[in-house]
């Protein structure tokens, strides 16, 4: 067996006991990124001498016995939207592309502080809007599992670099499901903490009641090993809870008794594809088998979230990029002549008689903030930042946002009453596995409508996790997704291990 197929709990355990060497541990996986990444794509950008930098110095350290963090010399990913001092956060986007990060996310400080090795930046959607990477400015991702595929989004990279063994352990976002659906495509387990588990400052926002930081790797193991060194109470993110957080990594290993599973009635509706049902209800059959007892729950408002949340996130969206001008932040457009251009084109209207029109002609300011923005954003950012301008508007505000608002909160207390009758609510990640890239480029409908299990968690404020399950007919991956209560990130961790060690899912491989 070779590192790369290792996974980072049993990585840590052969760097701890020195049979093995960060440098070495680390070059593997970078040898995996040269070979393959032309084809996959998963990453924007990596460093290989800085990489192996931050390891040789791990394993310095780890000679000297000076006491180690809990990742040390652990290769992790980090999706492109979470700053990192002097590094690129371009959220895979023109309007950021020269953008080199002043300071460090709390995430990414917390990474370094627990003596990981960031290996490179992961592609994603544009500012983390979309659900299959294919938003990204720069390039597509394939799925590890047949690359004609989508890798789901918008952490689509973080997700395939795992899933073609090029990192252990990976850092992505989940604002309406980028952590679960990515990982639940590409076969391996991701987790979405409860809103204000982990610290959001130094994440490039999109929806910001809506967004959290996750981990993504193979095994639920692995996902707590990297939880417990990114969450936490943060005084720089003034939504983060000061709340203790839990062993994640030790506490994983014990299995729970009396587990109490409730299945969405609205969850079996039409619509889910019959394999991803079997493989989700064998699943259920196996909790059954390790004692778990299971009863029908329902969420009668699911029926909106997909709607409310894309009043919501967009909405949220507009007012986070107004910064996007090209003075405040952003890529900013050609000037040179920008000024005579405006005034040529003044007076020719006025020598048409067309005054009215002349006075409309934009001043120099404000063609500099219109052409930096529409050069600088793609088209769904462009479309995200229009709806949501719509409904915060005067006459909108009301029957748009205000009602979004509300129907959240019903959400909210759909899962509140069903999961005071239960401990965990056990469905699907995504109603088809992996669809096929362009499949529904032309369709922002049809790709909305991917996000139908996975946003009423962000709504919510719960955590979720996803872990794989099954391969589909034509070998794709299929992903259960488990949702607890808030703070409840332990008991999922701990379900979703129990499940790990009854089946093998997790350790099923692409073949590249
Ligand atoms: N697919 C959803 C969207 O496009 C979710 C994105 C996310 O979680 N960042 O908004």
């Amino acid at each position: 067996m070779s590192l790369v197929d290792l996974t980072a709990a049993q990585l840590v355990y052969e760097l701890q006991s020195g049979r093995v060497t960060s440098v070495e541990v680390t070059g593997a996986f970078l040898d995996r990124i040269k070979r393959l990444d032309g084809a996959v794509g998963a990453f924007l950008r990596y460093d290989a001498a800085k990489a192996l930098e931050q390891a040789e110095r791990v394993d310095a350290r780890r000679k000297k016995r000076e006491p180690l963090g809990p990742l040390a010399g652990l290769p992790v990913a980090v999706k492109d939207i979470l700053c990192q001092q002097g590094e690129l956060t371009t959220c895979a986007s023109r309007m950021l592309e020269n953008f080199r990060a002043p300071y460090d996310a709390t995430v990414i400080a917390r990474l370094k502080a627990a003596d990981a090795v960031l290996i490179g930046r992961t592609n994603m959607d544009e500012f983390a809007m979309g659900g299959s990477t294919e938003n990204s400015a720069f390039q597509p991702t394939g799925n590890p599992w047949n690359l004609e595929c989508a890798p789901g989004g918008s952490s689509g990279g973080a997700a395939a670099a795992i899933a073609a063994s090029m990192a252990p352990l990976s850092i992505g976002t989940d604002t309406g499901g980028s952590i679960r659906q990515p990982a639940g495509l590409c076969g391996i387990t991701g987790l979405k903490p409860t809103y204000g588990r982990v610290s959001r400052y130094g994440l490039v926002a999109f929806a910001s009641s809506l967004d959290q930081i996750g981990p993504l790797a193979w095994t639920a193991e692995d996902a707590a090993l990297l939880l417990g060194a990114i969450a936490g109470h943060d005084e720089l993110d003034s939504t983060s809870v000061n709340k203790p957080t839990i062993d994640y990594a030790t506490n994983v290993h014990e299995p729970l008794e009396g587990l109490r599973i409730g299945l969405v009635r609205e969850h079996f509706a039409e619509g889910l594809d019959g394999e991803v049902e079997t493989a989700v209800r064998e699943a259920v059959r196996v909790y059954q088998s390790l004692g778990a007892k299971v009863e029908e729950v329902s969420l009668p408002h699911s029926k909106y979230s997909v709607a409310t949340y894309y009043v919501v996130a967009p909405c949220e969206a507009s007012s986070n990029l107004a910064r996007f001008d090209g003075a405040h932040y952003g890529h900013r457009c050609k000037e040179n002549g920008l000024a005579d251009e405006l005034e040529a084109k003044r007076k020719q209207l006025i020598a048409s008689g067309r005054k009215d029109d002349a006075d409309k002609v934009d001043t120099p300011l404000v063609a500099m903030y219109r052409r930096s923005r529409s050069e600088g954003f793609g088209p769904e950012v462009k479309r995200r930042i229009m709806l949501g301008a719509y409904a915060l508007s005067a006459k909108y505000y009301d029957a748009y946002y205000l009602k979004a608002l509300k129907v959240r909160r019903l959400i909210r207390e759909d899962y509140d009453l069903a999961l005071a009758d239960v401990d965990l609510i056990v469905g699907p990640v995504t109603a088809s596995p992996a669809f096929k890239l362009g499949e529904k480029t032309d369709d922002p409908l049809a790709m909305y409508l991917v996000d139908l299990y996975t946003v009423g968690a962000n709504l919510a404020g719960i955590p979720a996790i996803s872990i794989p399950c099954g391969l589909s007919s034509s070998g794709l991956p299929i992903g259960l997704q488990l949702q607890a209560r808030p703070f409840d990130e332990d008991r999922l961790l701990r379900a979703a291990n129990m499940y790990q060690q009854a089946t093998d899912w997790h350790k099923a491989r692409p073949k590249l």
